[in-house]
């Protein structure tokens, strides 16, 4: 408890609430410059039981904002998952921390999310927000959404049952390329913190039992000084808060190459669930170009392509602009 005493000081933790927060679990998806942050937060503050999920790995453009991650992370190619699980136990070896390397998709994030007291956006794409809104509120969840781009962001929480949901606010999906990404504009790392701040104290909020007082969406831009509530409402027309229909947990069809955010790489996801020997998998393809086996990863550079192979069989074909292209890459050179 020693190490929590600053936080017990606040009136609103004390000695019950703390207690509570260590006997509370949370789920962080994405671990980038929001991911960071919050997770940071948690653990620091106490949550007992931390679980991060993230599908990427770490690189130096990356430093400027994702403050969990240095140099040497990204000379060994660590897993971003992996990489902030280690330094996180170095900060608090007295909480139990997780780090899966995966993609979050409609076949494994029920099982991530159940025993969970919350969830944390930390994402970068309304495809698995979308997803993370249909599992909550299925599942009784409270999930917290973060957004962040050039010197603006966003932050709500979604209460199943007491608050409206992620579909009340954006209502479908954006048209690709309808939006800005970092990709196009940049961010600053004064939003990113500030946003993966703001998530991590309304979900140890949530946690303390506080369900009211965090009900509308807080824009803020830093350049323009500006901090904004705006009440959001339940829409008559929501398919998941008026209908109870989870469409994108229950969408059909196999799992489609996905376009990353900010940067020109498309992930290829196998089929099915399995496993690959990155070590077999290097001796194969150093024959053909050039293949380095980094112990969690595996980079293999043919042609202007460059392959980012993971131990589930999942890849990152960078250098391709066009999914067909990476799927006909991903099928030459790792199977189909
Ligand atoms: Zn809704």
């Amino acid at each position: 408890m020693d190490r929590y005493s600053r936080q017990v000081l606040v009136a609103t933790v004390g000695k019950s609430g703390q207690e509570k927060l260590l006997k509370s679990r949370a789920l962080v998806i994405g671990c980038g410059a929001l991911g960071t942050v919050i997770a940071n937060n948690l653990v620091r503050a106490g949550i007992g039981y931390i679980k991060i999920v993230d599908r990427d790995y770490v690189e130096l453009d990356n430093l400027q904002r994702q403050m969990l991650f240095d140099e040497e992370d990204v000379e060994k190619g660590m897993p971003k998952a992996v990489a902030a699980a280690d330094k996180l136990r170095r900060i608090n070896s007295s909480i139990e921390i997780e780090a899966e390397v995966k993609d979050v998709n409609r076949k494994n994030i029920e099982e991530l999310i159940k025993d969970m007291d919350i969830v944390l956006d930390g994402t970068d794409n309304f495809e698995t927000r979308l997803l993370i809104n249909d599992a909550c509120f299925k599942h009784n969840i409270p999930w917290i959404y973060g957004a962040a781009i050039s010197s603006y962001g966003m932050t709500m929480s979604f209460i199943p049952k007491v608050t409206p949901c992620f579909r009340c606010l954006v209502s479908s999906l954006p048209a690709p390329g309808s939006t800005d990404t970092c990709d196009t504009v940049g961010v600053l790392n004064a939003i990113t913190s500030c946003i993966g701040s703001i998530q991590s104290n309304e979900a140890i909020k949530i946690l303390l039992g506080d369900k009211d007082s965090n009900q509308k969406l807080l824009a803020i831009d830093l350049m323009e000084r500006s901090f904004e509530q705006i009440a959001v409402k339940k829409r008559d027309d929501c398919p998941l808060c008026r209908d109870g229909e989870f469409e994108f947990l229950n969408k059909k069809g196999p799992s489609e190459p996905i376009k990353l955010c900010g940067r020109e790489t498309i992930q290829i996801t196998p089929q099915r669930e399995m496993e690959v020997s990155l070590e077999y998998l290097k001796e194969k393809l150093e024959k053909i170009g050039d293949a380095s086996y980094l112990g969690l990863l595996l980079k293999f550079r043919v042609d202007q392509y460059e392959l980012i192979i993971f131990p589930d069989g999942r890849a990152f074909i960078k250098g391709a602009t066009d999914k067909g292209i990476a799927k006909s890459l991903y099928a030459k050179y790792i199977g189909a």
